[in-house]
């Protein structure tokens, strides 16, 4: 089946030249005159190809007539100008194969507006629709942009693994990995479960984070990224969260805090302008049917450089609004959403990075400031969303490590290999991680998580 797309068709083939393509019905209307009007997508691009196709084809009456939306049809003919609106081209079917029927009665994706939430429960289908196929080109320029980033400034690109020992933040919200039979783990002499009869003899979890295994590489090769899923078991159920998502994740030796936030600002304005470059279409279609600030929003930023506001002004500036908020702040307390895009949206008006959080909120590996109650801490934070990147610079020197994580009550012990970067050979460095999904949610104004990534994972939903 040697097909074409249907945007080469659109954007490069002239009238007179002949042509195949495959895709799916999204309509077929069938004229008095002996002629139907099908169109069809492929994925390819926003744009649906009508074809035409008349009474002199064999399986006229037979098939073309009843063919309706999600059908996939294979169709040979000739290029042709469009005489309808719209396009510059369609096509005259010489041989309109149907390859597969979708009955009208049951296709669930029918040409009429579906609502996000029943789009949902059909995940497996919802990429035929507008909005999906558009987001899945997005998200795909944005990934293809994170490497070229990346590769184009000679960071190496690193896989670090997805079963981890360490949990990176300190905290709890992890996922465990066990192959132990549930209720039936065997138990030590006080009776507690014995994870060293599980498969990796300790107790294992997928992964929240690759920065620890990151900071290993950045310390032998300079400039590296990972770029993979991550998993997160936060019973959050916020439009901002999922409990698998994709992180990136860029670490740099002879690195501090400032060069870090440059790089996070040239990193996110290089993804935005690849998206508008690559996608015009797919952007234009967010900007008219799901947000219609979102190139406007775009422009904005690549237009402007992002504020830089420590986190002891962020909090002035919210405690002096005069305004209510749900979540109370002052000095010493986490920013919430709320904080964050009162700051971005209505102070600013454009991303703002804010740093150096106190110590006691931030996670042991952040480095301490001279001042010893703040942390060399940064969050990139844009409107609508929040934040976006959250990084720092490392804590690279031993003793004050050491401290730290007595401190937050962690054993020195068991991140031994961690503190041996600090022991050989350390040296300043910096990085960040960026929540890809955040960022197609920023770029394409889609108000939900869950609707920029295939399947969503999220507290009690793994379906598909
Ligand atoms: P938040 O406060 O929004 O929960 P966080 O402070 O836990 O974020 P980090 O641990 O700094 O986030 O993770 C780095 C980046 O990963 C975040 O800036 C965000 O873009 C993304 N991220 C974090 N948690 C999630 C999640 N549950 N789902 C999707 N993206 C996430
Ligand atoms: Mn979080």
């Amino acid at each position: 089946m040697n097909r074409i797309l249907v945007k080469t068709v659109l954007e490069n083939l002239n009238p007179g030249s002949t042509a195949t393509v495959g895709g799916w019905v999204r309509t077929c209307r069938v004229s008095k005159g002996g002629f139907a009007f099908i169109t069809i997508n492929d994925g390819s691009c926003l744009a649906a190809l009508q074809i035409v196709a008349d009474a002199t084809l064999a399986n006229y009456e037979g098939e073309i007539v009843k063919l309706s939306a999600g059908c996939s049809v294979l169709v040979t003919g000739e290029v042709v100008e469009s005489q309808g609106k719209g396009q510059r081209v369609e096509l005259k079917a010489g041989e309109l194969r149907v390859l597969g029927w979708a009955d009208p009665a049951d296709y669930p994706i029918q040409p009429k507006h579906h609502t996000m939430e029943f789009l949902r429960t059909q995940a497996h289908l919802r990429a035929r629709t507008n909005t999906f196929g558009a987001v899945a080109r997005v998200r795909n320029a944005v990934s293809a942009a994170i490497h070229e980033f990346f590769q184009s400034r000679g960071f190496i690109y690193l896989h670090t693994p997805i079963i981890t020992a360490s949990d990176c933040e300190g905290a709890g919200q992890l996922f465990r990995v066990s192959t132990l039979p549930a209720g039936q783990e065997p138990k030590d002499q006080a009776g507690a479960i014995d994870w060293s009869q599980d498969f990796f003899a300790r107790k294992a979890y997928l992964t929240v984070s690759g920065q620890l295994e990151a900071e290993t590489y950045a310390c032998a090769l300079g400039n590296v990224y990972t770029f993979g899923p991550t998993f997160r078991a936060e019973n959050s159920n916020t439009p901002r969260h999922l409990a698998e998502f994709w992180m990136v994740e860029p670490e740099m030796a002879f690195c501090d805090l400032q060069g870090d936030a440059r790089v996070a600002e040239e990193f996110l304005k290089y993804v935005f302008s690849a998206v508008l470059t690559r996608c015009p279409d797919d952007m234009q279609f967010f900007n008219e049917r799901v947000d219609k600030t979102v190139l406007a929003t775009m422009e904005h930023v690549l237009g402007n450089d992002f504020v830089r506001l420590s986190y002891t002004e962020a909090v002035d500036r919210l405690v002096k609004s005069g305004k209510t908020w749900n979540y109370p702040i002052q000095w010493g307390l986490d920013l919430q959403t709320e904080h964050e895009r009162y700051i971005t949206e209505e102070v600013f008006g454009k991303p703002v990075i804010i740093s150096d959080y106190p110590a006691s909120i931030k996670a042991f590996y952040m480095r301490m400031n001279d001042d010893q109650k703040t942390v060399a801490a940064m969050d990139v934070l844009v409107p609508r969303i929040g934040e976006i990147i959250g990084g720092s610079q490392r804590e690279d020197r031993l003793d004050v490590l050491n401290e730290r994580m007595r401190a937050m009550n962690l054993e020195p012990d068991s991140y031994w290999w961690y503190c041996d970067l600090r022991r050989y050979g350390s040296v300043p460095h910096a990085g960040f991680g960026l929540g890809l999904e955040r960022v197609v949610q920023f770029i394409t104004g889609m108000a939900n998580i869950r609707d920029v990534i295939p399947y969503p994972r999220t507290p009690r939903s793994a379906e598909f």
